[in-house]
């Protein structure tokens, strides 16, 4: 697939010099439609998803793999969100499905029957990850033992399931690394929207870990995020994600993001790496292809 380059002008509070943004959409593994339409409404949805389904027509048209064609991966949070979703969207070639109890009230008020509804759906074919799930002890929405406990849960379900497990880990360095550290790298396990530095990159990558950036890279004071996600790269350890609706890239901050603000993403990556923008996509596309959509046609190999 051509990339082509458009300026951005250096956002307000931008921490990097201006970069080139790829103007075609791209491969985003962390996404939430559902808060996207909340946030823009259902044209802003409806926009979005007619980019990457006119982007897969053309591909298609000229027999481009379906390896290299961009996809989105749609998070799970809640209790049974996974079949709302599949009903609506389960039919779109360039979308795939998690499903995972984030530790809110929610869950912590019967997180027993929560597991077993997460443990039916996963099931289901179209689930391709477990998450997103951790420890927020930020908002600190249970204690921590409770956190733990049900974080625990979904990580030996992963395992179980051979899934690629997708963390939330807010203010909770050490007790998020404890849990991923009993996987011993038998399932891909993503440090979602990585927020630490590279000292705590580096333990997670220990543990076999990948790294998964936000729009959050982008913003001033994000020079530990960049010195992590260089720290990452020397492993070929991390991926590239928005968050959205949150975590819009500069010079979005603060505005509701979707998959069509990646590019921005991406093109900081690049640029803080020094590495070709074309040559990341590449990569960072081959990666997520392996572990979101294993199997698939000149995706080599499972996941
Ligand atoms: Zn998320």
């Amino acid at each position: 697939m051509t990339i082509n380059d458009k300026n951005l002008a250096e956002g307000e509070g931008s921490g990097h010099p201006a970069v080139s943004a790829p103007s075609s959409p791209l491969t985003d593994t962390h996404a939430h439609l559902g808060h996207i339409e909340q946030r823009l409404g259902p044209e802003g949805l409806e926009n979005l998803l007619e980019t990457y389904r006119a982007a897969w027509a053309a591909a298609k048209s000229e027999k481009t793999p379906t390896a290299r064609l961009p996809f989105i991966v749609d998070i799970g949070t809640r209790p049974g969100d996974l079949l709302p979703r599949l009903d609506r969207f389960g039919s779109l070639p360039y979308l795939r499905f998690s499903a995972g109890l984030w530790p809110g009230r929610e869950v912590f008020a019967d997180p027993k029957a929560c597991l077993e509804q997460l443990a039916a759906d996963l099931r289901h074919d179209s689930c391709c990850a477990l998450g997103e799930c951790g420890l927020d002890y930020f908002h600190m929405e249970a204690e921590r033992e409770r956190q733990l406990a049900l974080f625990e849960a979904q990580a030996a379900l992963a395992q179980a399931r051979n899934l690629p497990l997708i963390v939330h880990s807010r203010d909770a360095f050490q007790d998020s690394l404890g849990v991923v550290s009993t996987l011993g790298g038998r399932i891909p396990v993503i440090l979602h929207c990585f927020s630490y530095g590279p000292r705590e990159a580096e333990a997670f990558l220990a543990a076999g870990c990948l790294l998964s950036f936000a729009g959050n890279l982008t913003y001033r004071r994000a020079e530990p995020l960049s010195e992590a996600l260089r720290v990452a790269a020397k492993g070929k350890a991390f991926l590239v994600e928005t968050d959205s609706p949150y975590m819009n890239p500069m010079p979005g901050r603060g505005k509701a993001s979707t998959p069509l603000d990646i590019g921005r993403t991406y093109a900081y990556a690049a640029s803080a790496l020094g590495q070709e923008l074309s040559e990341l996509v590449k990569a960072v596309q081959e990666r997520s292809v392996k572990i979101f959509r294993p199997g698939i046609e000149g995706a080599g190999g499972q996941g």
